[in-house]
């Protein structure tokens, strides 16, 4: 194989959690402009426009914590042995498709 698993997830997982990071500091900026403002999301358009921003920013959160578990699995089963084969059907999974997604634990069809 030409494709470096291991490194694949690794950098993924450093891009993860730097983001999450980011977010979360983010988040924390969001929420103390919020308290600082002292507004009221329902009636006053720029505590809206503050809450929009925090959801979708933990919508963001919620996607890189998701992804650092995603590819903590994938290195768990490069140690079992078990990379690389479909969880669903135990079918090998192309190369290609790892290469894209390195973390991907099932093939296309059971994705
Ligand atoms: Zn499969």
């Amino acid at each position: 194989m030409d494709f470096e698993p291991r490194s694949a997830l690794q950098a993924e997982r450093a891009r993860a959690s730097k983001l999450l990071v980011d977010v979360e500091l983010s988040m924390q900026d969001v929420s103390d402009a919020r308290d600082g403002a002292n507004t009221d999301d329902e009636h006053d358009p720029e505590g809206s426009t503050l809450a929009w921003e925090r959801g979708s920013l933990g919508a963001v959160r919620d996607d890189a914590r998701r992804r650092v578990e995603q590819v903590d699995a994938a290195l768990g089963r490069l140690d079992a042995g078990t990379y690389g084969s479909c969880a669903v059907g135990g079918e090998p999974i192309p190369e290609a498709r790892l290469a894209a997604v390195p973390w991907a634990a099932t093939c296309v069809a059971h994705a």
